[in-house]
């Protein structure tokens, strides 16, 4: 694992630091950012700085929940703005999204990466830091229940993937009816959290007789014609199934199907990510 540098994410410069020491670290907290995990960090850096004031973006970290691609905030050693009172002995890293409805937010990447920068940070230290939720010092429902009740438990990883089931032999063409992109142009499936034009499942929405949720239920249909390991349990999918409702399993699979494809992996299942699956030959 790495972590996207400043410069590699289009990071303003800061206006200001002050820096500790590792003997003075002694907390680890997590944070979710309460909005869209499609945010990136320099939009968030951008309401930090612009709306309220801040120096700079105000985690040490952040974590992308859908991809687990970490991000340097202010770093190991710069004191931030994530907690009032606290900043000084905490480190905090915000795994970017919202707890909604009580649906898990948080992939499995995310959480590897979360817990690599934790190890990371102990090491560093030379000590392990004790583990928080943003809550635990101050009166928010930040980092959200689901990621609360992971750091409480001690950040097990669950959903480690089972030995893939074998898959038909590459060549092939795609299995089965070719089936068009049912959405309009532009459009994807995506989070609920997203624009208008991303097309989560949640809502049911209806595009050319079937809702949302039936289409892509169906584009991961096909994946499994094509022999990926999809469902409660399995490779794929595993903790909720093939239920149409888009989240981080999904745009889990579709980021592995895209690369397999050699696609933009952006986790979006757009026109090009559905015609692949029902036309390009097996790989
Ligand atoms: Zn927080």
């Amino acid at each position: 694992m790495h972590i996207i540098s400043r410069a590699g994410w289009g990071a303003r410069p800061p206006e200001g630091r002050d820096t500790t020491t590792w003997s003075r670290r002694t907390h680890f907290m997590g944070h979710y950012s309460a909005a869209s995990a499609t945010q990136t960090p320099r939009q968030i850096q951008d309401y930090h700085m612009r709306v309220r004031g801040w120096s700079d973006v105000g985690y040490n970290f952040l974590i992308n929940s859908i991809t687990g691609d970490i991000y340097e905030g202010r770093g190991w050693l710069t004191i931030g703005a994530h907690c009032a009172g606290h900043n000084t002995e905490a480190i905090g890293v915000c795994i970017i999204g919202s707890d909604k409805a009580g649906r898990q937010d948080v992939s499995d990447a995310a959480r590897r990466a979360f817990k690599w920068l934790y190890e990371e940070a102990n090491d560093r230290k030379g000590k392990r830091l004790t583990l928080l939720g943003h809550r635990d010092r101050g009166a928010t429902a930040c980092p959200g229940d689901e990621i609360y009740s992971w750091l409480k438990a001690g950040l097990p990883i669950v959903g480690q993937p089972p030995n893939p089931t074998p898959k038909p032999p590459p060549g092939k063409p795609a299995p089965g009816t070719p089936i068009a992109f049912p959405l309009p142009a532009g459009w994807y499936f995506g989070p609920a959290s997203g624009p208008d034009y991303s097309v989560s499942g949640k809502y049911e929405r209806y595009f050319r007789g079937r809702t949302d949720r039936a289409w892509l239920k169906e584009w991961a249909t096909q994946l499994a014609r094509r022999g990926w390991s999809i469902g409660k349990g399995k490779r794929w999918l595993g903790r909720y199934g093939n239920d149409g409702i888009y989240g981080p399993e999904y745009a889990a699979l579709a980021v592995a199907f895209q690369g397999d494809q050699g696609l933009r992996e952006d986790g979006l299942i757009g026109v090009n990510t559905w015609n692949a699956a029902f036309r390009n030959p097996l790989t």
